[in-house]
């Protein structure tokens, strides 16, 4: 059965049409997991596990929100008490480079006060974790300039003794994807890995040419993805961002993690039920879905 295992279905991108989304998602038939980014989206991806057998919630704070509510652990902890079966995980959470700007504008006095805040909640999620026994979903994000968000996140799961979790939509190098999987993490990979960086780069019209036969030249996933050991990565579709091709630039949603699911298979030279199955399976590993 697929599995969608990074969603936001909590997210207000749905809320004209989320019974026809969910409708869909029954009719696969398929499994979600729906990932808070401050206490409300992680409240309604409860509210959605609560409603649905087949949903799953993950709750936390990302770290683009850190300057707009703070992590009060108590609160989470609260939920998980309400909901112990239906989460499943913590998250998201880490660092995100990209969107340092964003933080500067909501009142931050420094770029190093933004990242030593990121780092605080972070270490709070890792500990709320902990307590709970439940695996994390980690958001990594390196900016234009500052290429260290994974370095970083991956010394502070070495000092903590972290070795549950996934890498959600990993945007690092392949040596970054070994030092993670080392550690006993999973990676995750979304319809980006479906994007041909070499078609992007022509314009006006003109018929894209491959620049080489070998895929690996073209997109540092596709590397990644021929490299990782089968019981190390997850399928999800970050919904409603990062639509997969053929639908890309429109809105995601769960039922198109397939697509994902083919493009890996494509990679691998597996069948895409074969990847569906694994990856799946690796899913129910992680986070004991039932
Ligand atoms: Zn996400």
């Amino acid at each position: 059965m697929l599995i969608d295992t990074h969603a936001h279905l909590n997210f207000k991108a749905y809320k004209d049409d989320l019974l026809a989304v969910i409708e869909r998602c029954r009719q696969e038939p398929m499994k979600v997991i729906n990932v808070g980014a401050a206490y409300d989206t992680s409240r309604k991806a409860v509210n959605l596990a609560l409603a649905e057998s087949s949903f799953y919630a993950a709750i936390g704070l990302h770290p683009i929100h850190v300057y707009d509510e703070e992590f009060k652990a108590e609160d989470y902890q609260d939920l998980i008490y309400s909901a112990k079966e239906n989460i499943v995980a913590i998250g998201e959470t880490g660092f995100d480079y990209w969107h340092l700007q964003e933080s500067l504008a909501k009142g931050a006095q420094s770029i190093e006060e933004i990242k030593k805040k990121q780092e605080k909640v972070f270490r709070q999620h890792i500990k709320l974790a902990k307590a709970n026994n439940l695996p994390l979903i980690i958001h990594g994000r390196n900016g234009k300039n500052d290429p260290q968000a994974y370095q970083g996140i991956y010394s502070v799961l070495k000092e903590e003794g972290v070795d549950r979790g996934v890498v959600h939509c990993f945007g690092g190098s392949l040596e970054e994807a070994k030092q993670f999987v080392d550690l006993g993490f999973y990676l995750g990979f979304t319809g980006i890995i479906t994007f041909d960086p070499s078609s992007r780069k022509i314009s006006g019209g003109q018929h894209p040419k491959p620049l080489a036969k070998d895929v690996s030249s073209h997109n540092i996933l596709w590397d990644i993805a021929k490299w990782i050991p089968e019981n190390r990565f997850l399928i999800e579709t970050d919904a409603p961002y990062l639509t997969p091709e053929p639908y890309r630039s429109k809105r995601n949603e769960p039922i198109y993690v397939k697509y994902v699911a083919e493009k890996i298979a494509q990679i691998r030279g597996s069948s895409v039920d074969e990847i569906i199955s694994i990856s799946s399976q690796n899913a129910i590993n992680l986070f004991g879905l039932k």
